[in-house]
């Protein structure tokens, strides 16, 4: 008989995997399990066009489902896996049926971190994750005058960047005395932080909310001196957690499924995609966990590869991009710490490539307005190369020149 993989989440990691398994010559049953009522879609779009109403629901979707069926894929929308058990190698489902699997991939995503302060679970709040999220926040946008965002990651300055592009009012607290610092560090954050300064984002910075007021539904944000600022809706966008479900038996969890390079797990046939995998990274020599976009469509596909029996190292070079106004920023390279940054250009315009450094190692790229640099940074990121430095502050050097 025929043996069966279960894919465990219905997003963007589960849509690489089902793009990619017939193709890799797996010839057994698969079954998809979405906790969501849609079909695997892209999320990019749900905190920029999605938000300032470019894009519908329709352009969303990667498939309509006669792609599944087409490649024989079942696809169980709206119905959650609540618990996987590793000894009899069944899941069970929201409806209570068990399903047994040969070979189980945990694509299951991550969850937004709630707000810990009084007043998280008035009316008005909302984090942005899903296309349901999505909805919701549109619709209560298109009712709001003031916007304010908690979080000046990419989520909040998104959010920030389409609430003013809807010509809302927007204030924005985050607790790093930059935006973005967590993924771009200071000096880079700092350009993005002028830019959303120019834009007109009242910024709260080294602050953080301390309680949401107001009687049914949020009137007001209270941050930790005591500033009380009113306001109509609240976006919170302070980071993500890896999303499981509850599990019977031993499997490696620490921040995720800790999976090896070829994306297996600590028990056989198991495997992991996308924002709940950290798997060994052989050219990093670390285990990471992106949670970007490019990664879960990725590792999805090199999951399906291992499935049907051919698994082989994952060594991407992560990329991601976010849209912010008229700026595209575009990053190539791996979130582990550095120790310069060497940037060619203009911070303050902005229009420049930064370079993060790591014992002399280019190991990551941030390009904003210089699009013909992408190719070559991404290159100069994949090599891990070692260049005269100051040949790669000067703009006027082609990058193309360095790569040896
Ligand atoms: P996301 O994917 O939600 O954008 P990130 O981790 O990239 O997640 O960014 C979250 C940002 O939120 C970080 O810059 C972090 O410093 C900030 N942050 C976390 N908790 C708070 C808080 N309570 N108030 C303000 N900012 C916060």
């Amino acid at each position: 008989m025929a043996e069966t993989c279960i894919v465990v989440g219905a997003g963007v990691a589960a849509y690489g995997f089902a793009n990619a398994i017939r193709e890799a010559g797996y010839q057994g049953r698969v079954v998809l399990f979405g906790a969501e009522s849609v079909a695997p879609y892209e999320r990019p779009p749900l905190s920029k066009q999605f938000l300032t109403g470019k894009k519908d629901e329709d352009a969303l979707l990667f498939q309509p489902v006669s792609f599944y069926e087409e490649r024989s894929i079942e696809l169980c929308l709206g119905t959650p896996v609540e618990e996987i058990d590793l000894q009899r190698r069944v899941v069970r489902t929201g409806d209570g049926s068990e399903h047994g699997f040969d070979q189980l991939v945990l694509a299951t995503g991550a969850r937004p971190n709630r707000l810990p302060v009084p007043g998280a679970e008035l009316a008005g709040i909302f984090t942005l994750r899903s296309l349901a999220d999505a909805r919701a926040l549109r619709a209560a946008l298109a009712a709001a005058e003031r916007v304010f965002v908690v979080g000046g990651g990419f989520i909040g300055c998104e959010v920030a960047a389409s609430a003013r592009l809807l010509g809302k009012q927007v204030a924005l607290v985050e607790t790093l005395p930059v935006l973005l610092g967590r993924v771009l560090g200071p000096e880079i954050g700092a350009a993005i932080t002028r830019v959303h300064e120019r834009q007109g984002v009242a910024l709260y910075l080294g602050r953080r909310v301390v309680g949401i007021e107001g009687q049914e539904r949020v009137e007001r944000v209270v941050l930790d001196d005591g500033t009380a600022l009113p306001c109509d809706l609240v976006v919170v966008g302070i980071g993500v957690q890896p999303a499981l479900p509850a599990i019977v038996g031993e499997l490696r969890i620490d921040d995720g499924v800790v999976v090896d390079a070829t994306c297996a797990a600590s028990v056989p046939g198991v495997w992991a995609a996308g924002d709940v995998a950290r798997w060994w990274h052989p050219r990093v020599e670390r285990f990471i966990r992106v949670e970007h976009y490019d990664n879960a469509l990725e590792q999805g596909a090199a999951v399906a590869k291992a499935v049907a029996g051919q698994p082989e190292p994952y060594v991407p070079v992560p990329s991601f991009w976010s849209d912010q106004y008229d700026l595209t920023i575009q990053q190539y390279g791996y979130p582990v710490e550095w120790d310069e940054v060497v940037v060619r250009g203009d911070l303050d315009q902005p229009a420049f490539t930064a370079f993060y450094l790591k014992e002399g190692r280019i190991y990551g790229a941030v390009i904003v307005r210089r699009p013909r640099e992408m190719r070559p940074a991404r290159r100069l990121v994949e090599a891990l190369a070692q260049v005269d430095r100051s040949l790669l502050a000067d703009p006027n050097v082609d990058l193309r020149q360095l790569m040896s």
